[in-house]
C-alpha cells in the first residue's frame, strides 16, 4: 500500500510543467515549478511545516500551544494544516485587502482569523504586524511565527523546492523567476541553484508600491517607493531578513494591472487556474525576455505560489476587473484569439 500518513506527507515534490501560449516568442525552454499541488493549494506549506517543525525542535512551540502569524492567507493555511495535525490553536492576523476566499478558508480549516486596516505604517498599533506581535505577548503559550525573519522559511525552500527544481531540469536550470514577498522562496532556491551552478540568474518580481527594485539597485529604503497596492502575496514596505539581495541578481517591477490580466490569461491560455501573484510572475519573465534577458539554450523555471479559487471574487470577476479598469486588455486578449 501507498499512501501518507497524514496530510502534512503530501507536501512538496510537486510538478513541473512546460509552458506554451504565453511564451511562444521567446526563445528558451520555460518551465512552471506548480506549486498549487500542495495539499494547503500554495508553497507556504513547505515553509510552514518546517517552522513549526523546527520551533517544536528548539523548544519555543510546546504541547497544547497556539501558533499566531500574521499572514495574507497563504502561510495561515500551511500552518493550520500543522496546528490540525499538531494538536495546535491557531490565530491569523490578516489585512483587509486580502481576498474573502482566503479568509474563508483560513476559517474552514479551525484557525481563528484578526482582520487588520492595510493602509498603515508597519509600527501602527492597528497593522498586522504590530496586532500579531501583541497578540502573541498577550496569549499564553504561545509562539510568533514571524514568517518575513523565521530563518526556516528560508531553510524550507532551500532543502526541498531548491534541490526539486535542480533534479526535474536534471540540473540543465539556468534562470529562475520568482515574486518575492518574505523572500523565502526566492533566497533559499536561489542560494541552492548557486551552490550547484553559479551562472543560474535569480530575477525577483516586486510590484509598484515596494520598496525590493530601489533597495536592490541603489542601497536605498526609500520610502517615496511605499505606496498602496492591489497585488497580493508579493513586494513590501519593510525589508524581510529571509530576503538574501546577495542571491538576487534583479528586480522586475509588474503593475496591478498587467498582473491581474496576465492571472486571467494564465487560465484561459495554458489552462493553468492559478493566483495573482503567479501573474505578476510570467509577465514579470515576458519583460525580463523583452530586455534580452534569455538565449536559445536557456531553461527558465517560473514559480507558480498559488491558486486560482481564492481570486474568483477579484481577478477572475468582471466587475471588479471593470472597476479598476482593468478589463480593456482582457477585450484584446480575446480579439486577439480570434485574430489567430
Ligand atoms: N505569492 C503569493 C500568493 C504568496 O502568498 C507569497 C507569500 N507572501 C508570495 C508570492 C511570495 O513568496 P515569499 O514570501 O516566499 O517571497
Amino acid at each position: 500500500m501507498n499512501y501518507a500518513e497524514n496530510i502534512l506527507g503530501t507536501i512538496g515534490n510537486t510538478p513541473m510543467v512546460k509552458m506554451n501560449a504565453l511564451v511562444k516568442d521567446l526563445p528558451c525552454l520555460v518551465l512552471a515549478k506548480y506549486e498549487t499541488f500542495n495539499p494547503g493549494n500554495s508553497v507556504k506549506d513547505r515553509m510552514a511545516l518546517q517552522m513549526v517543525e523546527d520551533a517544536e525542535a528548539a523548544g519555543v512551540l510546546k504541547p497544547g500551544g497556539t501558533i499566531i502569524e500574521g499572514t495574507s492567507g497563504n502561510t495561515g493555511m500551511g500552518l493550520a494544516l500543522a496546528a490540525i495535525i499538531k494538536g495546535y490553536k491557531m490565530i491569523c492576523v490578516i489585512s483587509d485587502k486580502q481576498s474573502k476566499e482566503k479568509m474563508d478558508i483560513l476559517r474552514a480549516v479551525g484557525s481563528e482569523v484578526v482582520v487588520c486596516p492595510t493602509n498603515v505604517d508597519p509600527e501602527d498599533p492597528r497593522s498586522y504586524y504590530s496586532t500579531s506581535k501583541r497578540l502573541a505577548e498577550e496569549t499564553p503559550n504561545s509562539w510568533y511565527v514571524n514568517q518575513y525573519d523565521n530563518p526556516s522559511n528560508c531553510k524550507a525552500h532551500f532543502n526541498s523546492t531548491g534541490p526539486e527544481i535542480w533534479d526535474q531540469t536534471e540540473g540543465k536550470v539556468t534562470h529562475f523567476v520568482v515574486g518575492v514577498g518574505t523572500g523565502g522562496t526566492i533566497s533559499g532556491v536561489g542560494s541552492y541553484l548557486k551552490m550547484k551552478n553559479p551562472n543560474v540568474k535569480v530575477w525577483g518580481i516586486d510590484t509598484y508600491g515596494s520598496v525590493f527594485k530601489k533597495y536592490k539597485e541603489t542601497g536605498i529604503f526609500d520610502e517615496n517607493e511605499i505606496y498602496p497596492y492591489i497585488t497580493e502575496g508579493i513586494g513590501e514596505d519593510i525589508l524581510p531578513l529571509n530576503v538574501n539581495f546577495s542571491v538576487i541578481d534583479g528586480f522586475t517591477k509588474v503593475t496591478d494591472k498587467d498582473a491581474a490580466v496576465y492571472t486571467r490569461r494564465l487560465a484561459k491560455e495554458e489552462g493553468m487556474f492559478l493566483g495573482n501573484s503567479a501573474g505578476s510572475a510570467i509577465k514579470g519573465l515576458l519583460q525580463l525576455n523583452e530586455e534580452g534577458k534569455f538565449g536559445p539554450d536557456d531553461v527558465v523555471v517560473v514559480l507558480f505560489h498559488d491558486h486560482g479559487s481564492r481570486y474568483v471574487g477579484k481577478m477572475f470577476n468582471d466587475d471588479w476587473m471593470r472597476e479598476r479598469g482593468f478589463l480593456d486588455q482582457e477585450y484584446k486578449v480575446a480579439s486577439d484569439l480570434i485574430k489567430n
